[in-house]
Formats: C-alpha cells, structure tokens, sequence
C-alpha cells in the first residue's frame, strides 16, 4: 500500500505524506506578537509581552494511552501509521515534549483572568506549553498545546505537571463535546509520562503520589478572554492593541477583511465574541454540561469550550449542581448560573478592550446582541428538544417553563428524560392515565419512592399539555422522534463512566479510555450492544468522589 493509497482511510480528503513530514509550521503567535525577552524559566511577572519562550520538560518514560482519530487526521496524519510500533514510539515522544520537530517554537502565553469574580492578576499558562501552530491542506490553522509538559514563567506556585485522573477526563470530554456538537477544544494524545506527581486530591492534606500524563490539545487558537484582561489591567495600550490586531487577522479574518476603521474592528470582534459565547453556553444547557470554573481566563476568544477541570455532567435535573467542591458554598458555577455568568465574563472582555475603543456604547450593544442571543438560540434548541418545528412563544414559555418545574419534582436523569420524551405519542382521542404517561418515562427516574401520586399528576399534566402541543405542531411521529434523537444525546460523559476508565487506566489498563472514546463518538445514534454506558448514574456512585464531585486538584 503506497501512502497516498493509505490516504483514504477515514473520511479525509487529505493526502498524508506518511510520519511527521507533512506537518508544516507557521508560527504567527511567536512570530507576529511581543516575545517575554527573559529566556530563563523562572517564575516572574511579565510585562510587555504575550507569551514566553519556554521548552517542555522532558519525561522519564512516555507511553501511549489513546489518542483521536479525527484529530490526527485533520492534522494530516496517516492513520495507518498508527499500526506501526515505531510510528507510535515516535508520536508518543513527541507528544509527551521528549522531541520538538523543526518548525516548532515552544512557548507558554501571558494571560490574567477573574477567578470566582475576583480580579488574580497573571495567571499564563503555568502547566500548558505550546508547540506551534500547524497548518493543514484545508488551510485551517491548529495550533498544538501540551498540557502537563512542566513549569513555565506562569506556574506561580505550581509544578506545571498534571495527573492521570484530570489528564483522562480532559482528552475524553474534549472528544465527546466535538462529537456532540458543543464547540470545544480537541484532543489529539493522551500519555503518561511515567513519573509520579504529588496532589492532595480531597484538599484535606492527605497528599498522594499519583501517575503524571500529558494531553496534546489542539484548537484554532487558545486565546482566552484573560489575555486581553492582563494587558487593560497594566494599562499597557500598546500590546493590548497589538494582541487584538492579530487576533483579528488570524482568528477573526472575515472582519479584518470589510473595509472599516480599526476601533470598528474591535468592536465588530466583541459582538461575534457576544454571539459564539452566548451559543455556546446554549450547547452546554442543551447536553447539561457544567463547567465548573467560569473564570475568564478560562472564556475562549473562539467561543470555544476550553479547560476541561472539575466539570460534570448534569445527571438528575438540578440547575444548582456544581461538580466543583470549591464552588459548593456559592454555586456561582453551578449549571443554571452559566448563561449569566458568560454575559458576566463578557462585560469584563467588554472592560478590557474599552481603553481602546474609547466608547462603551458599542460595546454595551455586544453585551445586549449576547442577550438577543442567547435568548433567540435557546429558544430554538428547546424546539428542537421537544421535537416542534419552532418555539411558539405565546405557548411554549409556559411549557418549557413548567418542564423545568416537572424535572424538579423528583430526581429526574436529564439525558434520559429527554431520550424517551421522543417516544411519547401526539395526543389520542382518550387522554393516557398518568401511569401511562409516566411509564414511558419511567426509566428516567433514580427514587421510584419520589413518584407519589401528586408528584405523577402533575408529570403527567404536563405531559398531556406536551401531547396536545405536538399534535398542534402536525408533524410525522417518526420523524419527530428522528429530529429530537438528533439534539437529544443518548451517549454522555457521565461521571461515573469516565471514573470507571480512570480507574482502570490507574492500574496500566488503558483499554477503557478507548472504548469509552468509541461510545462517545455517536452520542446520538443507538449503539445496541452498549446499552450499559446510557444507564443512570448507579447507586454506588452517588456520593463517591469523581462521579458526584471533584476538586480543582489536578
Ligand atoms: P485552572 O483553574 O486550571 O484554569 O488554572 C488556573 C491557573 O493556574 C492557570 O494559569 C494554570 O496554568 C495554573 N495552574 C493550574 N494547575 C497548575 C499546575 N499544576 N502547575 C502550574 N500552574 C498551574
Ligand atoms: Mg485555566
């Protein structure tokens, strides 16, 4: 088989070149930015700079524990060479930082940010280092990051390093959120490194060694709300102008090409900002994905999902859980405070690029268009939800309205409360009972004891206002049912499946990473011999840490 041959593996057009030749670097961030003139990798205050020159560390012994597919093909990877032992030796060092490529420019970025609503100061990538940026025959530019490849000018009192445990929920989640359509950051490799790190996982001074491992994140750009925050906070005009220049050109290129001032740029910039945020936080309420940390160096300029931490899945419906232990006194985190808290993290973006745009009206226009659209987009992705052609506001307020007060009546799984939502028929001529409304839900259900009788009435009232609202609606049941399973995942990251392949991947068995990454890749299609991985969260799972709960130890 010649490698162009090899080439149509997968769905790529692309050719492969075979190993790593065909990956061409063109490194505009470190060639077109302001470089921290300090080589040494002491932890320091930079100033006038967005980024520091910095190597990863490199690692006793990195193995391969999985990687993705579509990644590596869009980067023009053969994936037929993922057969071969050397190939996968050579990959593995390179995405462990044990071998830097020509063209690479290894580098870690300047950035600040509002931790729980409180201005920290620098933060930067104090544990992610950038390799470059590649560009691939579609022309799209991707630039490689290494999570956990050691200390930077940024660490402040960390190590730069990252565990197993996070590393695993950081390249799964990464995967499942583009597989189900969420705008996200994705994840090429995940490796251990075959040293051990030290982390007091419960906060509670029970430190522990716990196997290291690195993540190769890939995204157009990594570029976070905070990078601008830093340089507004210094006052420093001249890099923050710099910095959203070239943000304009390489990220944003449809704006820098309309023939406008550049103060206009910035604020046509701020509003796309406004919608990409305001869409996205519309996907993380449609699949019940909670953050955990909203802070805005955690806020991509893309509008991306970026910094997998202690994040969770929503399991039973409650717009208060926050998987985030440091969170559980505010809950400012919490899944039901996300849309405010991006318009929030907005308004700081919006007080960063005010110094030079020098009027706050177009910028207080951004934050109304982020409203208008996360108005109008969720309204549209509760439509589709709820399988109806459109959403009716005069009706269909009140129905979404009183679903939410329905999903909280008793501990109701929201991914599969909705799933079988699509197998409840348009209204027939005699209205169901409500054990018969009920019964198609019942799965959905962790505490059958809950169900009493007041709590089915009133389920069943408004499922029977949810029957007459699609007979309305006059569209075919199958297909109804085929365009709800299309928004409607069966398939999510629970946090008890991703649990149970860190544990096994904790005993040097990798195997579960895999095959959670292969369910994970058709969230929305039935895949019947992996029922189990659809089931609700188990008993045991309830309150053990991981799977309910997580620290921002990682
Ligand atoms: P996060 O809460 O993960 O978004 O991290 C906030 C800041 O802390 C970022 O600047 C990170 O780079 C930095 N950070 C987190 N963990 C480490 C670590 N183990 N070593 C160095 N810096 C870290
Ligand atoms: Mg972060």
């Amino acid at each position: 088989m010649t490698s162009s041959d090899r080439s149509s593996v997968g769905s790529s057009p692309r050719r492969s070149v075979g190993g790593f030749e065909g990956l061409k670097f063109d490194n505009r961030f470190t060639r077109q930015l302001p470089a921290d003139p300090e080589i040494s990798n002491e932890r320091r205050q930079v100033t006038g700079a967005c980024f520091s020159r910095v190597p990863p560390t490199p690692v006793a012994a990195p193995k391969l524990v999985a990687y993705s597919r579509e990644v590596a093909e869009s980067m023009g990877m053969d994936l037929a060479d993922f057969s071969s032992p050397e190939f996968v030796r050579r990959f593995t060092k390179i995405f462990a930082g044990n071998e830097i490529l020509k063209g690479m420019d290894p580098y870690a970025m300047c950035y600040g940010g509002h931790q729980f609503g409180n201005w920290a100061g620098q933060l930067g990538d104090g544990r992610a280092i950038n390799l470059g940026e590649t560009v691939n025959d579609r022309g799209e530019r991707l630039a490689l990051q290494l999570k956990g490849a050691g200390a930077t000018p940024y660490s402040r009192s960390g190590d730069g390093l990252a565990v197993l445990r996070s590393s695993v929920r950081e390249f799964l989640c990464s995967e499942a959120m583009f597989h189900l359509g969420v705008p996200t950051t994705r994840a090429l490799s995940l490796v251990t490194t075959g040293e051990k790190v030290m982390r007091d996982m419960f906060y509670n001074g029970n430190a522990a060694y716990e196997a290291g491992a690195i993540v190769c994140r890939v995204a157009p750009s990594f570029t976070r709300f905070g990078n601008f925050q830093i340089f507004a906070s210094r006052g420093d005009n001249k890099t923050l102008i710099q910095l959203l220049d070239y943000t304009i050109a390489t990220d944003f290129p449809k704006i820098d090409a309309l023939s406008k001032s550049k103060t206009e740029k910035y604020t046509l910039m701020f509003h796309e900002v406004c919608r990409t945020t305001s869409d996205l936080m519309v996907h993380w309420m449609r699949v019940g994905f909670v953050h955990g940390v909203m802070n805005t160096d955690n806020m991509s300029i893309l509008g991306l999902t970026i910094d997998y931490g202690p994040y969770g899945w929503l399991e039973d419906f409650d717009p208060m859980w926050t998987p985030n232990t440091t969170d559980a006194q505010g809950r400012r985190y919490c899944f039901g405070n996300q849309p405010g808290i991006a318009q929030w993290n907005l308004l700081q973006l919006a007080n960063a690029i005010y110094p030079v745009v020098g009027d706050a009206k177009p910028l207080q226009e951004g934050l109304e268009i982020a409203a208008e659209t996360y108005k109008s987009s969720w309204q549209t992705m509760m439509a589709a939800k709820l399988g109806l052609q459109s959403f009716d506001e005069s009706t269909d307020e009140t129905l979404t309205d009183r679903l939410a007060e329905v999903l909280q009546l008793a501990e109701t799984d929201m991914t599969i409360f909705y799933r079988k939502l699509a197998n409840v028929p348009a209204l027939q001529t005699t209205p169901p009972s409500a054990d018969d409304c009920i019964a198609v839900l019942i799965d959905a259900y962790y505490l059958p004891e809950q169900l009493t009788p007041e709590v089915k009435t009133q389920i069943a009232d408004w499922v029977r206002d949810y029957q007459k609202r699609i007979s309305r609606d006059a569209s075919d049941e199958d297909q109804r049912k085929r365009r709800m399973n299309e928004v409607n995942p069966k398939y999510v990251l629970r946090n008890y499946l991703a649990q149970l392949a860190i544990d096994k991947a904790e005993t040097g068995e990798f195997s579960a990473v895999a095959d959670l990454l292969e369910v994970l890749r058709n969230p929305y299609a039935e895949q019947p011999s992996r029922e189990s991985f659809a089931e609700k969260r188990p008993q045991w799972a309830r309150n053990r840490p991981g799977c309910s709960t997580l620290s921002c130890s990682s």
